[in-house]
């Protein structure tokens, strides 16, 4: 294997009472987890850095422009914009080192996916109207259950469902679809927006990754919103993928294992019937 990703060490205290302790350790794993913690670190400091310098020079402009009220509104307006983006971030980089650091779940419920998405929506009902943008969801009538987190599956929802708002023009359409079978349950976000690259495909998970960085910056994007949606479809046994063209839209979708129904609350079948 060579030292790289295994270390052995024999315990020589052992050895004069009969016994060799044999300690065997696969060092990729923590090493792994070491390097993407400070990757981490480094990427968190650089993007907290440009907010924080932009406000501190919004700050001086206003002191300077003191005797122009107009101005002085209109940086007051880019500082609050500012801010409430800088808020946004420090939030979403506590949860998603929160999701990062725990794999598992820790208390997994039964959940109504229909409710996840449905509060989403609600929350982006504004967001939604501001931009002109129809949001229509269908369903099978079914309610279909996974166990898991309410709150992280509503996050992941709204999530994707606010990109495709954000990355969409006005007067366009988005559709999100729940489906299930006996084993999966899939939520379907579908806009008709500008689409991404085929080139960009497998870098939009990543975090802080931007196709473009300006237009995310404009929408209020944080570069954290998917890869929060993969850590959470991953703490729950399931996926995220994406299908897209350029210029023609995209499709986001979850896959979730269903939650099978417990034993005794399956319908009784008598042997001799
Ligand atoms: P952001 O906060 O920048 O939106 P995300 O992690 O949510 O960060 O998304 C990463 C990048 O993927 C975005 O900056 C954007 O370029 C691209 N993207 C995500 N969703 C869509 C979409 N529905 N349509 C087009 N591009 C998208």
């Amino acid at each position: 294997f060579g030292n790289e990703r295994l270390s052995i060490g024999v315990r020589a205290g052992a050895l004069d009472r009969g016994f060799v302790l044999l300690l065997i350790e696969d060092r990729t794993q923590s090493r792994r987890v070491e390097e993407t913690r400070r990757d981490f670190l480094v990427n968190v400091s650089h993007e907290l850095k440009t907010p924080v310098a932009g406000m501190t020079l919004l700050s001086e402009a206003i002191d300077e422009a003191r005797d122009d009220p107009e101005a002085v509104h209109r940086f007051s307006e880019r500082m609050r914009s500012e801010s409430v983006r800088l808020s946004r971030l420090v939030q979403e980089i506590i949860e998603l080192s929160r999701l990062q650091v725990s794999e598992n779940l820790e208390q997994p419920v039964l959940v109504d996916v229909e409710s996840c998405v449905r509060d989403a929506l609600d929350h982006l009902r504004m967001v939604a109207q501001d931009r002109e943008i129809t949001v229509a969801f269908t369903s099978s009538g079914e309610r279909p259950t996974v166990y898991g987190d309410q709150h992280l599956l509503t996050t992941a929802v709204r999530n994707l469902v606010e990109n495709a708002i954000n990355y969409s023009d006005p007067g366009t359409r988005v559709t999100v679809t729940l489906q299930a079978d006996a084993d999966l349950v899939s939520i379907l976000v579908k806009d008709q927006g500008s689409g991404i690259p085929a080139v960009e495909l497998d870098r939009i998970f990543e975090r802080f990754y931007r196709v473009d960085a300006a237009r995310s910056r404009r929408t209020g994007g944080t570069g954290l919103g998917l890869a929060i949606v993969k850590h959470i479809c991953a703490n729950h046994g399931g996926e995220v993928s994406v299908w897209s063209e350029e210029g023609q839209g995209s499709t986001f979708t979850i896959r979730l294992p269903a939650a099978h129904a417990p034993e005794e609350a399956q319908p009784h079948q008598n042997p001799q019937e």
